[in-house]
C-alpha cells in the first residue's frame, strides 16, 4: 500500500514535493521552493526529514530543488538521484548522490525507470515501481517541445502527478507557439523592437529557437549572462534532439556578436527585468518603439510587473509546461487509473 503525502506544488505554482510512503521506505520526489511566498518552503517536520530514504530531483529549477539545503537542514540523510545537468545548475552540494546516467535504479524491489522530459537541460520524469505499487512523476514536462529531447513513456500507473502548469490555457503548445510568433511579427512590422525576458535554462533556449527559424531577416541578440549560458550548455548537447543540435550551435554563432542596442530582437536573462542595467535600456525605448513580451510568471512588485500593470508589457504564456489540453492528451497516452495535474492554480483529480 502507497501513501502519498502532498507537501506542495499541488494548487500551486512552486515548491514541488511529493512523498511516496510505504511501510519501510520513503522517496521523496522534488523539493522546491514558492519564492513569491513569506514561506517559501514545503513544510517538513524533523522527523519527517529524517524519514526519507531517496529524494529523486526532476530538474535544476528552483521551484524543484529550492529547498534541497532546507531539507538536509532538517537532517535528511538520504541518497539523492538526480542528472548530471540538474546536480551542477541547482549547484547541489551533498555527499550521497547517485548521478542519473540512463541506468534504471534498482534496489532491492524498489525500481526506479526515467526520461528526459522536454522541459530543460537534464530535466527528468520518473516511474516507481515498489512491490504492487506504481506511480509516475512528470516533473515539469513538455510533450511538444521543439529543441529539447522527450522520450516519451507509455506508463501504466496506479497514481500520477502530471506537469499543467498552464491549467487555464486550452491551446496545445503548437498553437501557443504559433500566437506568440503571430504577436511578435505583428510588432515587427510596425518598427518596434520586441524584449524578450527569459530564463537562463528553460524556455530561454526553447523561444531563442523559435524568434530565429521564424525571423530569419532580423537582428536577435542575447544578453551577457544568456550568453554564458548558451556556452556553458554547448559543452553538452545531449539534452537537445538530434537533429536540432547544429540548429543550436548555428543560432550561438549568428547572435554571439550581436549588439543589444541595435538588435530588433533582444533576450535577456534578467526574468523580471529587476537590474539598473536592462531597466535603463528598457526605459530608454520602450513606450512606441518597443514591446515587452513577458512569457513566464508575474512577479509582484519587479519591474516586469509594473510595465504589465501599465500595459506596457504583454503576456502570453510560452509552453515549456504542459497547458490542460497537452496535459490531457498525455493522459489519454497512458494509463493512470488516477491522475493529479500539478504546478497549477487549481487541484484537481483525474480518474481513467
Ligand atoms: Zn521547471
Ligand atoms: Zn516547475
Amino acid at each position: 500500500m502507497m501513501r502519498l503525502v502532498i507537501k506542495g506544488g499541488y494548487g500551486e505554482h512552486g515548491r514541488s514535493c511529493f512523498i511516496t510512503g510505504f511501510d519501510d521506505l520513503r522517496v521523496m520526489f522534488d523539493c522546491g521552493i514558492l519564492d513569491t511566498d513569506q514561506y517559501p518552503y514545503p513544510t517538513i517536520s524533523k522527523e519527517e526529514a529524517q524519514s526519507i530514504d531517496l529524494l529523486f530531483l526532476s530538474h535544476a529549477h528552483k521551484d524543484h530543488t529550492g529547498a534541497v539545503d532546507h531539507l538536509i537542514d532538517q537532517g535528511f540523510k538520504g541518497q539523492i538521484l538526480a542528472s548530471k545537468e540538474t546536480l551542477s545548475f541547482a549547484k547541489i552540494d551533498y555527499d550521497n548522490t547517485l548521478i542519473l546516467n540512463g541506468e534504471p535504479y534498482q534496489k532491492g524491489d524498489l525500481l526506479i525507470t526515467y526520461g528526459p522530459s522536454g522541459h530543460c537541460p537534464g530535466s527528468l520524469w520518473a516511474y516507481l515501481r515498489y512491490h504492487d505499487a506504481t506511480f509516475f512523476y512528470s516533473g515539469d514536462m513538455q510533450i511538444d517541445p521543439l529543441l529539447y529531447e522527450i522520450r516519451l513513456p507509455k506508463i501504466k500507473a496506479k497514481l500520477a502527478i502530471i506537469d499543467m502548469a498552464h491549467d487555464a490555457e486550452l491551446r496545445s503548445a503548437k498553437e501557443l507557439r504559433a500566437d506568440l510568433v503571430d504577436l511578435i511579427a505583428e510588432h515587427l512590422a510596425k518598427g518596434q523592437k520586441i524584449i524578450l525576458p527569459v530564463q537562463l535554462y528553460g524556455r530561454g533556449n526553447e523561444l531563442l529557437y523559435l524568434v530565429a527559424s521564424s525571423f530569419k531577416g532580423h537582428k536577435i541578440a542575447v544578453d551577457r549572462r544568456m550568453k554564458e549560458a548558451m556556452i556553458l550548455m554547448m559543452q553538452d548537447l545531449s539534452w537537445l534532439k538530434e537533429d536540432k543540435k547544429d540548429h543550436f550551435l548555428a543560432i550561438y554563432d549568428m547572435v554571439k556578436d550581436n549588439d543589444l542596442l541595435n538588435a530588433n530582437i533582444i533576450f535577456t536573462a534578467d526574468t523580471h527585468l529587476e537590474s539598473k542595467e536592462i531597466q535603463d535600456l528598457v526605459a530608454s525605448i520602450i513606450d512606441d518603439r518597443a514591446l515587452v513580451i513577458a512569457t513566464g510568471r508575474k512577479k509582484q512588485g519587479s519591474y516586469l510587473a509594473s510595465l504589465l500593470d501599465e500595459e506596457k508589457a504583454i503576456h502570453i504564456p510560452y509552453p515549456h509546461h504542459q497547458s490542460r489540453s497537452d496535459a490531457k492528451k498525455f493522459f489519454e497516452m497512458n494509463e493512470f487509473d488516477v491522475a493529479l495535474p500539478f504546478h497549477g492554480k487549481r487541484k484537481e483529480v483525474w480518474h481513467r
